[in-house]
C-alpha cells in the first residue's frame, strides 16, 4: 500500500488500495491493480523469453557437438562393387546364351515344359542389367558422399546429422500418424479390445462371392482380432 496522486483528478495523497478516490470516485485500486498486473506478465514474458533463448543455444551447442563427433568416412572398398559387376555380367551373359539358342531347340524345350528359354534369356538379361545400374547407382553415390567428406569435411559433417534429423522426424512422424489411427479405430463392443481391423469393401466382397449369404462379414464393418466378434 502507498500514498498515490489520483490518476483521474490528481488529488494528492490517496491511498492506491482505496477503492474509489474520496474527491472524483474515481476507481484507484482498479486502476492500480491492472498495472500491477500488467508488470507481472511482462516480467513472466521476458523471463520466458530469457529460458527459450538458453534453451535454443544449449541446442545449437549439442547440435555443434553431435556435427563435430560425426567421424571421417572410410574410403569405399572395391570388392563389394567388383563382385556385384561380376555376378550380374555372369547373369546378363547366361541371359544371352540362353536367347541364343535356336528355334528348334527353343520349340524342343516348350514342348518338353521347361518354358520357352527366348523368354528366360529375355528375362535373365533385363535382371543382371538391373542389378548392374542400381550397383553403379548406389556405389556413385557412396563416392559423391566420401569425395564431400574429403573435400569439404565439415560439409560433410553437416549433411550426416540433417540426414540422421530428418530421419528422425520422418520415423516420428509416423509414429504418430499410426498413434492417432489407433486412436480412431472404435473398441470391441465385446471385450473392449482396440486390437481391431478394418473390413475393406474387397475383403468382404471375396468373402461374400465365396461363402455367399453364409458369410460373417455381410454388413459387418470391424472385426476384432482378440475375439473375433465382427461389426
Ligand atoms: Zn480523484
Ligand atoms: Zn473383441
Amino acid at each position: 500500500m502507498a500514498l498515490v496522486k489520483c490518476p483521474e483528478c490528481g488529488k494528492e495523497n490517496v491511498s492506491d488500495a482505496a477503492e474509489s478516490c474520496p474527491n472524483c470516485g474515481y476507481g484507484v485500486k482498479e486502476h492500480y491493480t491492472k498495472i500491477r498486473l500488467e508488470e507481472i506478465r511482462i516480467e513472466y514474458e521476458k523471463q520466458a523469453e530469457i529460458r527459450r533463448q538458453e534453451f535454443e543455444a544449449e541446442e545449437k551447442c549439442r547440435q555443434e557437438e553431435r556435427i563435430k563427433n560425426v567421424p571421417k568416412l572410410e574410403k569405399p572398398q572395391l570388392v563389394a562393387p567388383i563382385v556385384v559387376t561380376v555376378i550380374s555380367a555372369l547373369i546378363t551373359l547366361l541371359g544371352f546364351s540362353m536367347s541364343n539358342v535356336s528355334n528348334l531347340e527353343a520349340e524342343y524345350s516348350l514342348a518338353h515344359g521347361n518354358g520357352d528359354p527366348h523368354f528366360q534369356g529375355g528375362f535373365l538379361i533385363v535382371f543382371g542389367l538391373g542389378i548392374l545400374c542400381y550397383a553403379i547407382y548406389l556405389f556413385s553415390r557412396r563416392m559423391a558422399t566420401y569425395n564431400l567428406s574429403k573435400n569439404n569435411f565439415e560439409e560433410y559433417q553437416r549433411q550426416v546429422i540433417r540426414e540422421q534429423d530428418e530421419l528422425k522426424k520422418r520415423l516420428e512422424a509416423e509414429r504418430n500418424a499410426k498413434i492417432k489411427q489407433q486412436e480412431n479405430m472404435p473398441k470391441c463392443p465385446v471385450c473392449g479390445s482396440k486390437n481391431v481391423s478394418k473390413i475393406s469393401t474387397l475383403n468382404r466382397g471375396v468373402s461374400v462371392a465365396t461363402l455367399g449369404l453364409a458369410s460373417s462379414k455381410i454388413g459387418k464393418q470391424y472385426e476384432c482380432k482378440a475375439c473375433k466378434h465382427k461389426w
